[in-house]
Order: structure tokens, then C-alpha cells, then sequence
């Protein structure tokens, strides 16, 4: 998605234009330091351009009278010659001194006043970007690179801060300081301002040139960085397969030659820029030499002044030599623009699940829930469910059983309106999901996953993402329940420990009942349950069973789980295979059935009276007595 690099400005203002048009409302808002900054920034140049000036009045009115005849053009002129040479020569001396300090303070202004406007900007469009990433849709995600949407909520948005300090207003006040100087050299004699800008175009070219060949190179060095760095870090983290193989001579060659690579063409950047820079010098060593050899001549006949004369030169000087950047400016201006497309395209990406017009919050869900005929696809040439109905009253446990792949996640993920049916609709209470606001929907829905996820945070803020702002009271409750509370007390700071990230400092059953109580603590009347106990060692996978069947009591649940034992129970099973419900409902109606229920079942059965499965039975007998904590707290 990147766009090129190495594209040139002119090909990047197209998307100047549209990246300026989308932030008009930021931009606006920063107006009156953007105007201050603007302000100092004219200020800046006027002051560039006085500059010589006092050295030209030391000349034609102090050291040299006689030689120069008095600029007529000036009206100052009269006065300054009634003037006393001591006078004169202290005020010109002091206004040397002045316009140094005037520009110092106008330069300063017109940096801070642009840094202060660009980062007041780009926080606002950083915080943007980052909340209207996370209402995207899960579709949206997955098929995103992360590493990718990080570097643009980063360094993308960095870049163009810095750039718009970096690049675009040293770029206009250069631009600005070469087109004044242009003017007032015309203003003095048109024939020397003439001969000054002859070497403009031959400028322009040897530097349109020049820059083109270094970014030409500076892509190919990035390109080396990029295969070293990523030789490295593939090598790095599979270092086992890398040394079992004897791979590390080979891989050696690879980064080795990569590195020469980048390395030669560093060099070779460096050197174009160097001459680039030297070759500017020439030009403006050129410049001055032909504005002198005509300028003396016009001196001495008496039609400008000495003063006049260094006016020029000075001016070839400071105008000429900022230019030799124009092509860095320009480069880094066009690179900006990529990166604030790509940060546009983000923004413009609509969520496809959002809430619809006129959507009502969800009043308190008693949890009964209906499928007809819903069906579903990722993509379009493949359905993942069929046709999907059933009906579950509230409180009531459901079973998705069957084997993997065949789509009971994303039956799940459904009612959670991480994605929405192609046809069909879902109904809890009778009104279908698509009516109420997404948030007030997910409220009523906890989850626990096979690997549940943690953040990096204390225990108790990890619980409490269950519902913000919930009492620690009721935190501990939620990890009574999870069968938490006792290991949590065990950790060196209690409830304040500090987790890892993803919760890597616990072990997978600890993780799972904070995950536990993290639902417990919403109250849902719904409940997700999605391979809860897969991976648990006996001991876990027993603590687990327990917090799960008090988090389930008296709510409507979903469970996938792989194994039949512990959905036997269920008040209705559903039995999915590639996206259809085979077969449905009570364990002893599709045992009587006899159909491919019944044939999972009795593979897994059979194992288990060879294995060792006895011990790792999980009932799901409804009102069984491990409920008792769950009346405490609600
Ligand atoms: P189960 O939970 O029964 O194992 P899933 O609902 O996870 O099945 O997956 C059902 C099918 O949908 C699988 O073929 C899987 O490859 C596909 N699938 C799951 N998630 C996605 C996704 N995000 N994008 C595309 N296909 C997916």
C-alpha cells in the first residue's frame, strides 16, 4: 500500500491537497499560530533582506562618498547624508546589530509558533486515528498487518509533524527570501539582477539532476537495510533450526553481501550530496564573478554604487545557498504526503459494523435467543454457516459440538456482532441485535476464550475491564467466584501485582479464571464460552470447571468445547459440520438418534475408558451446589 518513496512533489500534491482538505477543521484550530508563525516568518524574510544593507550605506555614505553618486532610489538617501559620518557609522553599526536580534526573535518565533501549531495538529489527528482504528471492523483487522497500522498511528504521524517543521517552512522561507531578493535586486538595476538569476535554470537542473540520482540511491540503501534487517531478526528468533541445520554460514553470506550493498550505496548517497552542495558553490562562485565584472563597470560609470554592488553579491549568497536544500525539502515534503495518505486511508475506511441509525440502547436482556436462517461468509466465494436456526430460552445452555472448522467461533462471534449475517437474523428477546447499540449489546455478553487475553496492568485493573469502574468489593467477589482470589493473595503484591504483558507472568489456568472473573464481574445474562478448558492440566481444568459452572448459573450459555463429557449436560447440543447444524438437541436425543453425535461420542468414550480421562470429567449438572457465592454480589 505504500506508495513510492522517491515520488516528486509535483506527483504528491494531488495528495497534498486532499490531506490539508481532510485536516481543515485541526488546521483551523491551530489559526492564530499558524498567523503568528506566518507573521514571524515575513518578518523573518524582510529582516534576510535588510541585512546587507547597512554595510552598503558604511560604503557609499562613509568610506567611499566621493566614488559612489547617491542612490536616487532610496528616500531615506537625503537624510541619511545630513547626517554626521560618527553618527551615521553608530546608528548603521547598531541597526547591524538590531536587525541580527529582530531576526533571531522573528526566526524563533515562526519555528516555535509551527512546532506548537503541528503538534497540537497531529495529537488530535494521532488520538483520531487511533479511536476510529479500534471501532474498525474485525473484517478490517484481520486483514490488516498490525506492525503496519502501528507504524501509521507512529511514525507516519510523526513524520508529518516533523516535516511540517523541518521541511515546509524552511522551504518557504527560503522560497520567499530567493523571490524577494529577486525583486529588490530588479528594483536596484535590472541589468545585474538579470545577469545575477542567469544561472538559475543551469541551478535548477544540475540540482533536479543530482537529487533524482541520490534518492534513486537512498531507496536502494533502504532496500539493503531492509533485507538485513530482516535476515537478522528471521535468523535471530529460529536460531535453533538455523544451528541444527549448520545454516549460519550461509546466512552469513546473505547479511554479508546485503550489507555491502547498503553500505556502497550510503557511500555513493554521500558523495552525490557532497558534490551537489559543491556545485552549488560554483554556481553562485559564477554568479558573482559575472555580477562583478558587469558591476564595477556600472560603478565606475556612475549608474549604481560600491554599495550597491555588495548588496548583490550578499544577496547570491544568502539566496542561493539554502537552495541547494530545496531538493532534501522537497523529497521529505513528498514522503510526508505518503505517509499522511496513509494515515487518510485509515480514516476514510468506514467501520462496517457500526451502530445503525435510530438504534436503541438494550434494555436488560433476559437471554433468550433465536438464529433463522442466518448465514455467513468471510468472503464471498466461500459461506462459513448455513442456514443457521435455533432457538435457546433464557438461562438455558447450548453446546456447540462437531469438528474443527466447522464454524461454531464464528456462530459466536455473531452474536456478539463482531460481524453481521449476509441473510438471516439473530433475536434476543425478541428484537433482532441489529436494533440496539452495539455497546449496550456487548455489555450483556461475557466472554471466556480458550487463551484468554490479559493486559499489562495489575490484577485488579485486569478484572475490572470486566465492567470500568467497579468496586474492589466487588473485584474480590469476581475472583471468589473464578477461584482466583486465594493464588491472587499468594502474589508478592496481592491484587496489585502487576501483570506482563498478556498476562505472561501466570500460568494458562491462573489466566483463565482472572478471565473468569473479568466475566463474572459484567453480570451478563448471556454467557460465551469457547474451548475454556482446552490445554489445563487435571488440577487447573478442575478449578476452571468449578468458576465456569458458577459463572454460568442461571444464564444463557454458549459453550464450544471438543469434549463430549462436558457438554453432555447442555439443554440443547448442536452438532455443526462445515457451517450446518446436523443434528440438534438433548445429549439423549441424539444418542437416540444415533448419528454422528452418537459416533463422536463414542470415540471419545472409548479413549476415555482406556485413558485416564476419569479424572478430568467436567459436569455441567445445572444446580449443582457450587453456586452459593454467586447471590453475594448482585
Ligand atoms: P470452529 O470454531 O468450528 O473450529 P471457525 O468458526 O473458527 O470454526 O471457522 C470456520 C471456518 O471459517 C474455517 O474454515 C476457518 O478457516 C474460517 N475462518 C475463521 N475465521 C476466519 C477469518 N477471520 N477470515 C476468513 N476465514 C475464517
Amino acid at each position: 500500500m505504500r506508495r513510492s518513496d522517491s515520488k516528486s512533489i509535483r506527483a504528491a500534491l494531488p495528495g497534498l491537497g486532499r490531506i490539508l482538505k481532510h485536516f481543515a477543521p485541526q488546521l483551523r484550530k491551530q489559526k492564530w499560530l499558524l498567523i503568528l508563525s506566518f507573521g514571524s516568518l515575513l518578518a523573518e524574510i524582510v529582516l534576510h533582506l535588510l541585512e546587507p544593507w547597512p554595510l552598503k550605506f558604511i560604503f557609499d555614505y562613509i568610506l567611499l562618498p566621493n566614488a559612489s553618486h547617491k542612490s536616487h532610489h532610496l528616500p531615506i538617501a537625503a537624510a541619511l547624508s545630513q547626517l554626521s559620518p560618527s553618527v551615521l557609522l553608530t546608528s548603521l553599526v547598531a541597526s547591524i546589530v538590531a536587525i541580527a536580534l529582530l531576526g533571531a526573535a522573528a526566526a524563533y518565533f515562526s519555528i516555535v509558533g509551527m512546532a506548537l501549531a503541528a503538534t497540537n495538529m497531529l495529537t488530535e489527528i494521532r488520538t483520531d486515528l487511533y479511536s476510529h482504528l479500534q471501532r474498525l471492523s474485525l473484517a478490517f483487522h484481520n486483514q490488516a498487518k498490525t506492525g503496519d497500522l502501528i507504524t501509521r498511528v507512529t511514525s507516519d504521524i510523526e513524520r508529518l509533524r516533523e516535516v511540517s517543521v523541518m521541511a515546509v517552512l524552511p522551504l518557504l522561507a527560503n522560497s520567499l527570501t530567493l523571490v524577494g531578493m529577486i525583486l529588490v535586486m530588479f528594483w536596484m538595476n535590472w541589468e545585474l539582477a538579470l545577469i545575477a538569476i542567469a544561472i538559475f535554470p543551469w541551478f535548477l537542473f544540475s540540482t533536479v539532476r543530482l537529487t533524482h540520482k541520490i534518492r534513486r540511491v537512498v531507496k536502494m540503501q533502504r532496500q539493503g537495510e531492509g533485507a538485513m534487517a530482516a535476515t537478522a531478526a528471521e535468523s535471530i528468533s529460529a536460531i535453533k533450526v538455523v544451528k541444527a541445520l549448520s545454516l549460519h554460514e550461509m546466512l552469513e553470506r546473505v547479511f554479508f553481501h546485503y550489507n555491502r550493498k547498503s553500505l556502497r550505496a550510503s557511500n555513493k548517497a554521500q558523495q552525490l550530496s557532497a558534490a551537489l552542495e559543491r556545485m552549488v558553490e560554483l554556481l553562485v562562485g559564477v554568479a558573482t564573478a559575472l555580477v562583478l565584472w558587469r558591476g564595477v563597470y556600472l560603478v565606475l560609470a556612475k549608474i549604481v554604487t560600491p554599495g550597491d554592488l555588495l548588496v548583490f553579491v550578499n544577496y547570491l549568497r544568502i539566496a542561493f545557498k539554502p537552495m541547494r536544500q530545496l531538493a532534501k525539502y522537497t523529497g521529505q515534503i513528498a514522503k510526508a504526503t505518503a505517509s499522511g495518505e496513509r494515515v487518510l486511508d485509515i480514516l476514510n475506511t468506514v467501520p462496517d459494523i457500526q451502530d445503525s441509525k435510530g438504534a436503541l440502547e438494550a434494555p436488560p436482556f433476559l437471554g433468550a435467543i433465536r438464529f433463522e436462517n442466518v448465514s455467513f461468509a468471510y468472503n464471498p466465494e466461500q459461506l462459513i454457516l448455513k442456514n443457521i436456526s435455533f432457538e435457546v430460552q433464557p438461562g438455558q445452555q447450548v453446546a456447540l459440538v462437531g469438528p474443527s472448522g466447522g464454524g461454531k467461533s464464528t456462530l459466536v462471534s455473531l452474536l456478539l456482532r463482531l460481524y453481521d449475517p449476509i441473510t438471516g437474523r439473530i433475536l434476543i428477546d425478541g428484537h433482532d441485535l441489529r436494533e440496539y447499540k452495539l455497546q449496550s449489546l456487548r455489555r450483556q455478553i461475557s466472554i471466556v476464550l480458550q487463551d484468554s487475553i490479559l493486559f499489562s496492568g495489575t490484577v485488579q485493573d485486569n478484572i475490572s475491564y470486566g465492567r470500568l469502574g467497579a468496586r474492589f468489593k466487588e473485584i474480590e467477589w469476581a475472583a471468589r467466584l473464578a477461584n482466583a482470589h486465594d493464588f491472587i493473595m499468594a502474589l508478592p503484591q496481592g491484587y496489585a501485582t502487576i501483570l506482563g504483558e498478556r498476562g505472561a507472568n501466570l500460568s494458562g489456568g491462573q489466566r483463565q479464571r482472572i478471565a473468569i472473573a473479568r466475566a463474572a464481574i459484567r453480570h451478563a445474562p448471556i454467557v460465551i464460552l469457547d474451548e475454556p478448558t482446552t490445554g489445563l492440566d487435571n488440577e487447573n481444568e478442575r478449578a476452571v470447571s468449578e468458576a465456569l459452572q458458577r459463572l454460568t448459573y442461571k444464564r444463557t450459555t454458549f459453550l464450544i468445547s471438543h469434549n463430549l463429557k462436558t457438554t453432555q449436560s447442555a439443554d440443547l447440543i448442536l452438532y455443526i459440520e462445515n457451517g450446518q447444524i446436523i443434528e440438534q438437541g438433548t445429549h439423549t436425543e441424539l444418542m437416540r438418534l444415533n448419528g454422528r453425535y452418537a459416533a463422536m461420542y463414542a470415540i471419545q468414550d472409548k479413549s476415555d475408558l482406556s485413558g485416564k480421562a476419569e479424572g478430568r470429567r467436567l459436569s455441567w449438572q445445572k444446580g449443582s451446589d457450587s453456586e452459593p457465592l454467586h447471590s453475594h454480589c448482585e
